[in-house]
């Protein structure tokens, strides 16, 4: 079949690779989340065993590409960053982002009947779009992910002075809504307080901050393995950098990572190969 008189259809196929040495994004986003929450009555403005089944969906996803050194996620979306140096599928856009699309998909409704126990799934199935964006520096992509995550901060308070005063205020969705037109989040924060008692502050992180997961080194060891594995030959390195991604732990954590804080903590997430630091 290889060389039949067919062959040259493939000739119309569009090389796609990313560029060399950007940081990859891919970004998946739930299709229709908005229906899908009312169909199931997710709690508004968060439901808990949503998130955590993204989470866990994310989690097998990082476990299954070892080329991913973090992933960010809030709502319906997540965002798995790829090394810059990451090889797989030659780096093929519609590759990755088709694999890690339907992966999560396959993770998310395969894991559903655990996260969200009662509910019993229908079609249309839960599905999940996904794209590629090249970032060239890691100051760029710090500040993609700063965008998502001050997205998640200022979709969470704004939902959460919405559904309050619908939930507990007693406002139609259309009167709720004139009342938040044109507040700023102090505004928001001071409604949230003064009626309905609630510091925006002590809400939960999960809502506030979204969720980061992570591959964990224990940096003393690795830095000692490192230099072992720097006598040795290329080859076998590459295999053992694979088994040391593979066994390494996964954290999940809702925290900050806007600020330097988070990456100062953990160089190693960032750095450019293994033993560098942090830095350009
Ligand atoms: P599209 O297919 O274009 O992405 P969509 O309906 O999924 O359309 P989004 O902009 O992705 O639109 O919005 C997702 C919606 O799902 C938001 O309204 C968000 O509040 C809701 N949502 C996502 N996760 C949860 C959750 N855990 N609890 C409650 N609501 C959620
Ligand atoms: P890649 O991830 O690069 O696509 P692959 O292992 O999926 O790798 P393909 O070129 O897609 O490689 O080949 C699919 C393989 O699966 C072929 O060897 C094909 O013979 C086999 N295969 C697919 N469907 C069936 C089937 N129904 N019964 C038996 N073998 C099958
Ligand atoms: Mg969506
Ligand atoms: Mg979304």
């Amino acid at each position: 079949m290889a060389n039949s008189e067919f062959q040259y259809v493939r000739s119309f196929e569009t090389w796609d690779a990313l560029p060399p040495s950007n940081w990859i994004v891919v970004r998946i986003d739930g299709r229709g989340f908005s229906k899908l929450c009312k169909k199931y009555d997710f709690a508004k403005p968060n439901d808990r065993r949503a998130l955590d089944l993204m989470n866990a969906a994310a989690v097998e996803v990082v476990r299954s590409f070892v080329d991913i050194v973090l992933a960010y996620g809030q709502s319906d979306e997540y965002s798995f960053i790829f090394h810059e140096s990451a090889q797989l599928f030659e780096r093929r856009a519609v590759k990755l982002a088709t694999s890690v699309a339907t992966q999560f998909t396959a993770e998310y409704c395969m894991l559903w009947p655990k996260y969200m126990q009662g509910v019993e799934l229908e079609r249309p199935w839960p599905t999940f779009d996904g794209r590629c964006v090249c970032y060239p520096k890691r100051k760029i992509l710090r500040d993609y992910l700063a965008w998502r995550q001050a997205d998640c901060h200022i979709n969470n308070l704004y939902n959460t002075t919405f559904w309050n005063l619908v939930l507990k205020g007693g406002r139609t969705g259309t009167e709720a809504e004139e009342e938040l037109k044109g507040t700023v989040s102090g505004d928001k924060n001071e409604i949230l307080f003064t009626k309905f008692g609630i510091n925006y502050n002590k809400e939960d992180e999960i809502y506030r901050k979204g969720t980061v997961v992570y591959r964990a080194y224990d940096l003393e060891v690795n830095g000692q393995e490192r230099n072992k594995e720097a006598t040795e030959g290329s080859k076998s390195q590459l295999e053992k950098e694979k088994k040391r991604k593979m066994k390494a732990k996964i954290e999940v954590e809702h925290c900050d990572i806007i600020g330097d804080g988070f990456w100062e903590k953990r160089p190693y997430i960032l750095a450019s190969k293994r033993g560098e630091d942090y830095g350009e």
